[in-house]
């Protein structure tokens, strides 16, 4: 009888390895080549990122990858270094091991929170302070390993943009509010339908963990979550910041039209 094969799921792109997976996360990996290990440890291409020497967007490209290692399989060491397009001593480094059959990235520079930080800063007129700062800490202490907490945090400002959608949808005459509170997550998600981004509702299936006690969750369990609770709160925070773009350029539309009504009135006269 056929022994049925592992199926290891696919490794992190090089993108979301550096930019986006907190620092110790585990992931296992294979000697197959479909499993992504050679696509992080070979990689040649660039990145686009904040540049904190810049301080805007740059493009890194990456310089060379170097070696500190006994065995593929214990202890073994790789590094990804990049340099800006624009200043190459504008630099960044990340540091990958390798051991019994798990690859975690243990070290970068700039930090996650130093790369995340300028992107979200946008986000504080929709989030206010108290929630922005949350957000920060969030982040921060997903870049140091940090599971649980962080994910305290994101929560937090998660079903409190939540609760912002539902006293929206509460609005509509056939609200249920009863059905609601003894709702789980994913279900909430779907009664929001039109008050949440889209995507939110077409992958609900990925926040059944926000109806699951953080007593429960182990540091990894929170790690591995934190990525795509993140997705959702900046989807959320980017619909409500266009709305309030939009009504501030309606806003001074207006202001606009009756100042040209007031001016043709004055003509006429
Ligand atoms: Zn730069």
């Amino acid at each position: 009888m056929a022994i049925a094969k592992k199926v290891i799921p696919a490794l992190p792109s090089v993108k979301e390895f550096c930019l986006s997976v907190p620092l110790y996360e585990r992931f296992e990996y294979d000697d197959d080549k479909n499993n992504g290990f050679f696509a992080v440890e070979q990689f040649e291409g660039t990145l686009d990122m904040h540049c904190p020497e810049c301080g805007q967007h740059s493009v890194f490209a990456v310089k060379k990858n170097s070696y500190a290692t006994s065995s593929r399989y214990t202890n073994y060491i790789f590094s990804l270094f990049f340099r800006c397009s624009r200043d190459s001593q504008h630099q960044a480094l990340f540091i990958f091991r390798a051991h019994r059959g798990t690859i975690q990235k243990i070290g970068q520079i700039p930090s996650l929170a130093d790369l995340a930080m300028p992107d979200l800063k946008k986000y504080r007129a929709v989030l206010g302070d108290e929630r922005y700062k949350e957000l920060a800490r969030a982040i921060g202490l997903a870049t140091h390993g940090v599971g649980v907490g962080a994910f305290v945090y994101l929560r937090r400002i998660f079903e409190s943009l939540i609760e912002e959608a539902r006293v929206e949808a509460s609005k509509q005459p056939d609200w249920d509010n009863d059905q609601y509170a003894s709702a789980r997550m994913v279900e909430k998600i779907v009664m929001l339908k039109g008050h949440l981004p889209d995507f939110l509702v077409e992958n609900k299936a990925l926040y059944g963990v926000l109806s699951v006690g953080v007593h429960t969750l182990s540091e990894a369990d929170c790690l591995s979550a934190f990525p795509v609770v993140r997705l959702a709160i900046e989807l959320i925070l980017d619909g409500l910041l266009e709305q309030r773009e939009r009504m501030e350029k309606l806003k001074s539309a207006s202001k606009a039209i009756a100042a040209l009504k007031a001016a043709a009135g004055k003509s006429d006269a």
